[in-house]
């Protein structure tokens, strides 16, 4: 591929790259507020109790606005990394910062998308492992803020990955694909009974089983061990300097998702 291709599939991927990255932000801020007024409503309607109306609230609506003053953001003002820069981080109606998270998310998904179009060039392959990429993003975000890793979106994704392997788009045979899904759910679901049984305690959630499996429907059985074994080590150290600096209180968990999350994304690197 002659080198001008390159520069500007990559400027390509790049911008596509902080487009999908705002709403990943968007995904990591809205969906787990959806998911918890589901489960109220839910819970009220069981009880029996009258559901008080409320606003909707999806991933359209209501419009982006700055949650100090409310005001809406206008939508010059929501242009990916740019308007960040603009606005040098503070809203434009009230100046309260910004979260640096939001840039970050966006600059990180646009690294993402260069990395497979750089890898992939311009194929299936590569819009597939953007796909995940950017999912497993969203989900290491949602787990690290509230400790839910959404089966709307872990799900499709692990269904993605056998569905990939089927038709040879992505470089693992479908029978790894399919022991990498089974193998991956039942080997954190051992760990956590046994760990309930010695202990006493839950070590995490169904969530991750359902996590590792969908990274081992994308890279085969054989990548699970690595994968858990990097996670466990990253966690722990993660945790232990946590710990230390008194950022985790005695007793409080940190969530398993983003080191999975980590550990896929050298996986997808190597
Ligand atoms: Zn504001």
């Amino acid at each position: 591929m002659p080198l001008e291709l390159d520069w500007v599939l990559l400027s390509l991927a790049g911008t596509l790259g902080l487009v999908v990255g705002s709403f990943v932000n968007v995904v990591v801020y809205r969906l787990p507020r959806m998911l918890e007024r589901d489960w109220a409503h839910e819970s009220a309607s069981l009880q029996g109790n009258e559901v008080p109306p409320a606003p909707p609230l999806n991933l359209l609506f209501p419009r982006s606005h700055c949650p100090q003053c409310k005001a809406c953001i206008r939508w010059y003002n929501t242009i990916p990394l740019l308007s960040f820069i603009v606005l040098r981080g503070k809203c434009a109606h009230c100046h309260h910062a910004i979260g640096l998270r939001y840039p970050a998310i966006e600059s990180s998904t646009a690294l993402i998308f260069m990395f497979c179009a750089l890898r992939w060039g311009l194929t299936p392959s590569a819009g597939l492992w953007c796909i995940l990429g950017a999912v497993l993003l969203a989900l290491a975000c949602i787990d690290w803020d509230t400790h839910l890793l959404p089966d709307v979106l872990v799900l499709p994704l692990l269904w993605l990955g056998l569905l990939s392997a089927s038709v040879g788009w992505i470089p693992v045979a479908l029978e790894a694909s399919v022991w990498g899904a089974a193998l991956g759910y039942f080997s954190l679901w051992s760990v956590f009974w046994c760990f309930k049984w010695i202990s006493g305690k839950e070590g995490m959630g169904y969530g991750d089983f359902k996590l590792l499996a969908c990274l081992g429907a994308w890279f085969g059985w054989s990548m699970l061990l690595p994968i858990v074994l990097l996670a466990s080590v990253a966690g722990s150290l993660v945790g232990i300097a946590l710990k230390l600096s008194h950022r985790l209180g005695p007793g409080e968990p940190i969530p398993f998702g983003p080191f999975l999350v980590g550990a896929g994304f050298i996986a997808m690197g190597i």
